[in-house]
């Protein structure tokens, strides 16, 4: 049995008086693709953004790799150099790709190695390089973000966040705001890293996509896992009503 690489117990957040996230209980394995499905409004993008800190819990406790936090009681809020380090854990692709739009592609890439880790240009630089061809980007290190297709940045965004060497990568709707004819570029880098063994947890409304290439999928609804098993279990022969009435708009 594998220790699992994100271990997530009781984990409670409210906005207010509004409760998002209830009781969230969740293990994944290392090198295991999770896909997070569910209706819009359900607390995939808080659950994510948790892991990360963006977003800081009301309760219970997030491990990932070796790093641990409880987020019960009097000492909740992790010191910032603490928060840093549990935050390096995760890189994180996002719906809209943020890049920086006066840095070309390449710079973009090297910036957090540089600025957060310290770490030499010329290291910084070969390192990107190698990102950058890897996401079949190399012909595109010294032009600018706005000259890229959609699916382009993507792909930069993803390999600035690899740039940081995560043990877990966390995509939030990553193929939602693309052409259409442009999303499989970038679930094909997914599909890659997937195959090379990175845990990730991918939030998708690209079902064929996360029953391909996914080992678990998680259906949330209302701040609650209702659901969660094989991929290819939840996704053909749902056992839940809510999780069957979702995927019955996908087809
Ligand atoms: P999903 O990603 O599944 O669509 P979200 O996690 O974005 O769901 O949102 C879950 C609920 O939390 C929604 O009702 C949303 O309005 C609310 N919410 C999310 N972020 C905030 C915030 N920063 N402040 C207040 N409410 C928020
Ligand atoms: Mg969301």
């Amino acid at each position: 049995m594998n220790t699992p690489k994100i271990e997530v117990a009781a984990l409670k957040k409210q906005f207010g008086d509004h409760v998002v996230l209830r009781d969230i209980n969740l293990k994944i394995d290392p090198g295991a693709v999770v896909a997070l499905i569910g209706p819009s409004g359900s607390g995939k993008s808080t659950l994510l953004r948790c892991l990360n800190l963006l977003v800081v819990p009301n309760g219970g406790r997030i491990r990932i790799g070796s790093d641990a936090f409880d987020f019960d009681g009097a000492k909740a809020m992790p010191k910032p150099k603490a928060q840093a380090k549990f935050r390096s854990n995760t890189g994180m692709v996002f719906q809209h790709f943020n890049l920086f739009p006066h840095m070309t592609v390449l710079q973009n890439v090297m910036e957090g190695p540089v600025s957060a880790k310290n770490m030499h240009k010329g290291e910084a630089e070969a390192i990107a390089r190698r990102l950058l061809a890897k996401v079949g980007l190399a012909d595109k290190a010294d032009a600018f973000p706005n000259r890229l297709s959609g699916g382009q940045k993507q792909r930069v965004a993803i390999a600035r966040a690899l740039a940081m060497e995560p043990e877990v990568m966390l995509f939030d709707e990553a193929t939602s705001a693309l052409d259409p004819e442009l999303v499989s570029e970038v679930l094909s880098v997914m599909r890659d890293l997937a195959a090379e063994g990175m845990t990730m947890i991918i939030v998708t409304h690209e079902i064929a996509f996360a029953r391909e290439v996914a080992d678990r999928v998680v259906f949330m609804r209302d701040g609650v896992i209702v659901e969660e098993g094989p991929a290819r279990e939840v996704i053909d022969n749902p056992r839940q009503e809510a999780t069957r009435s979702f995927l019955s708009h996908f087809h």
